[in-house]
């Protein structure tokens, strides 16, 4: 009696565990009757091996699809802005993803992608007149989200260009300077840099900035050096940020490639955002004519105006190395066995995953609404700064699952998941670090000021 019922047991199990159409085929080829003799003969570790090797031999489960919009936001975008949307992602994917890990490697600009990039037609994205697409702060994050879930250092170049340098002369340049500068920098034929931070000053740029102004007749001297430049070594243009000595005001300076007294040199060994060529600029009575000062930065208020709008775009990007960081991490972790498993099947990486997937999804959130504000002109210092601190916060978190569900692999570059490890500390910095984006927040929320 116990013999039939572990047959009927035995033969259940390993039907359930069959294919249906390799089951007919087999009862071409072998006595079936014969073989559900000796699966009852089997114990159950016996029984699991066969089973084992049987499902393994058999159809490939269906997985979901690898994606870390979980909420689905991209449903909220008009159909124009989603097609651009994949148009980014195909460029990132196609031309970006297989070169990226070499030039990371070799810390030099990959100059070839340049024409590339120009056909996509997104530079100065949000900016009316000049070729440009005059679209949403909500498309111009969703660029810089698309960019860095391939590479943090391009969606940096490109910020330079687009947000930091193009925006400085939007905003505070006069109609001569943007009619001289913004066309050809929207065709990326004209790629610019932004010098603000010094050597010995960068927290504290503000009211702090060393390098100085000097007018002379209908020119300006320029004495003084800058620390951190993104492009700063190719760059045609360079927004120079620099303290009047007759106002105290700090005022904007567009200096060109090839100006005497101005020079610039590359920061060598950066563990993070190696593609990014950061450089020193050293100015020795560097002459620039009073037509080159942005006619419309007067103080340091007007260069926080830029830097309010590029930071959103920064918050972006983190959140766009934290998508990426994730989606490699998921995808190896249904791939990777472990134990006779994929590792994603076991409790404690899905524990990582979803972590990963809780942050991103609320970066995601955050970030989108943050937009809608900026498009909708109520965009505050203090909402870009909580956006900038708490999704580069996050990002670190998601990063590091990420690497840390990978093992090993986890910290070879060709996974994938290391570059956005290290890059995500660079983002952590710059832009204002996570204690002045804090303190920004913390003013506005309490109405102290805590800056000292
Ligand atoms: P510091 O100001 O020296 O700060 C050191 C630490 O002290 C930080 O943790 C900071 O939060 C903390 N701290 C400072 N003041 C306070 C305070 N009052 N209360 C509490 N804590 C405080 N700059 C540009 O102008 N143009 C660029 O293109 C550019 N690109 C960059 C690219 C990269 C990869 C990096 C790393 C930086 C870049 N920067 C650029 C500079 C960047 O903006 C600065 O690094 C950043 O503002 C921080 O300045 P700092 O590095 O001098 O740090």
């Amino acid at each position: 009696m116990s013999g039939t019922f572990a047959t009927l047991r035995n033969a259940y199990h390993l039907l359930k565990s069959i294919d249906f159409r390799m089951l007919s085929k087999l009862s071409e080829k072998i006595d079936l009757p014969k073989v559900m003799e000796s699966v009852a003969r089997m114990d159950d570790n016996q029984l699991n091996g066969l089973m084992k090797m049987l499902g393994n031999r058999g159809a490939k489960k269906k997985l979901p699809p690898v994606e870390g919009d979980f909420y689905d936001l991209g449903s909220r975008l008009s159909t124009e802005d989603r097609a651009l949307q994949l148009k980014v992602r195909a460029f990132m994917e196609r031309e970006i993803q297989p070169i990226v890990n070499e030039y990371w490697l070799k810390a030099e600009f990959p100059f070839e992608i340049i024409p590339k990039l120009r056909e996509l037609n997104i530079c100065g994205v949000t900016y009316d007149g000049y070729g440009c697409p005059n679209r949403s702060y909500l498309m111009e994050g969703i660029i810089a989200m698309e960019m860095a879930r391939v590479d943090a250092s391009i969606a940096t170049f490109f910020g330079v260009q687009s947000g930091l340098a193009m925006g400085s002369i939007y905003m505070l340049g006069s109609q001569a300077q943007k009619d001289t500068w913004l066309p050809g920098m929207q065709q990326l034929n004209i790629i610019g840099a932004f010098g603000l931070t010094e050597p010995e000053v960068g927290s504290g740029a503000a009211g702090g900035l060393t390098t100085t102004a000097k007018r002379d007749g209908d020119t300006w001297i320029l004495n003084g050096q800058k620390k951190w430049i993104g492009n700063a070594t190719f760059a045609d243009i360079t927004v120079i940020w620099a303290r009047d000595v007759d106002d105290n005001q700090v005022k904007g300076f567009l200096v060109r490639k090839g100006t005497r007294g101005f020079s610039a040199e590359k920061i060598h060994d950066k563990m993070a955002l190696r593609i990014v060529q950061n450089g020193i600029i050293t100015m020795k009575d560097c002459r620039v004519e009073e037509t080159d000062r942005l006619q419309h930065a007067n103080s340091f208020k007007d260069t926080s105006r830029v830097l309010r709008m590029t930071r959103a775009a920064v918050a972006w990007e983190a959140v766009g190395c934290a998508r990426g960081a994730y989606e490699n991490a998921l995808a190896y972790t249904r791939t990777r066995e472990q134990f006779g498993k994929p590792i994603a099947s076991f409790q404690l990486i899905q524990g990582h995953l979803v972590e990963m997937l809780s942050n991103l999804t609320a970066m995601q959130t955050m970030v989108f609404r943050l937009s809608e504000l900026q498009d909708q002109g109520a965009l505050k210092d203090e909402h870009a700064s909580l956006a900038k601190v708490f999704c580069t916060m996050r990002t670190r978190d998601v990063v590091s699952r990420a690497r840390e569900v990978m093992g090993g692999n986890g910290i070879l570059l060709e996974y994938n998941v290391a570059r956005f490890v290290a890059d995500s500390e660079a983002i952590y910095s710059y832009e204002g670090t996570k204690e002045i984006n804090s303190l920004i927040v913390g003013r506005a929320i309490t109405g102290f000021s805590a800056f000292v």
